[in-house]
């Protein structure tokens, strides 16, 4: 059996009390850093053995670990922050874990793009998650494609692209589109800002750097 645990995106105490009971009980936790996530098993008193498992080794990796779950070993998928799988390594394990009829279960739990969608204001009906857009080749045609969606989207960005990725958006959806930047979810300086992409260039095209990690939702097309 695998269990996908999320983590906190910031806040500890936003863990399940599930997600500390499985990862005190399983067999191994795989992690993608050993060193960020033993901090946090050490911070709730788990003592269960981690093996590394991560984007650079997951070819190599699912095979072993495939032959440990079918040899009756019960694990558990964890990633830095937040729900593996998303923007993060876990779906070649699950589809692995699948076609080897090993038994899946996701918890739920922590993630960040769906308190910035809820937190945004941006219609939540219907949504589109774009994740990390290309840095370069193909960027733009994503960008294109977003900007003609009639419902909201949601972007992963580093703190660093911020600005450029705004201004892009900008340039494809036109100035005056609804967007929302949330930066730190669930951290001390959490900061949810909304406004028209010009006002949010505005305000975070200034000469300080930006800072912590950040979801953009864009609105649709009409909204
Ligand atoms: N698996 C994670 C999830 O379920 O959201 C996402 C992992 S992805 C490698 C990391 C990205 O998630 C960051 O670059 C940022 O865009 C977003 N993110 C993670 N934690 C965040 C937070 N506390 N506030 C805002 N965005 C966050």
């Amino acid at each position: 059996m695998l269990y996908l645990i999320p983590t906190p995106i910031g806040n500890l105490e936003d863990i399940t009390l599930r997600a500390i009971r499985i990862l005190g009980e399983v067999d191994l936790i795989l992690a993608e850093d050993t060193r960020t996530s033993g901090k946090l098993l050490k911070h709730f008193n788990i003592e269960t053995p981690l093996r590394s498992y991560h984007a650079h080794n997951e070819h190599q990796t699912t095979d072993s670990v495939i032959d440990m779950l079918q040899n009756g070993q019960t694990l558990a998928l964890i990633s830095d922050a937040g729900t593996p799988g998303i923007s993060d390594p876990g779906f070649m394990l699950v589809r692995a874990c699948h076609q080897s009829n090993v038994k899946v279960e996701c918890l739920p739990g922590p993630t960040a793009l769906v308190p910035a969608l809820v937190a945004s204001g941006l219609p939540s009906d219907k949504f589109f998650f774009e994740g990390f857009l290309p840095h370069k080749k193909g960027r733009r045609t994503r960008l294109n494609y977003l900007s003609t969606l009639s419902y909201t989207f949601i972007l992963y960005e580093s703190p660093f692209r911020l600005v450029k990725c705004l201004k892009q958006l900008a340039e494809v959806c036109g100035i005056d589109r609804t967007a929302c930047v949330c930066r730190e979810l669930s951290k001390l300086h959490e900061e949810v800002k909304t406004g028209s992409l010009e006002e949010l260039i505005a305000h975070f095209d200034v000469e300080k750097r930006v800072k912590g990690e950040i979801v953009v939702v864009v609105g649709g097309i009409q909204d």
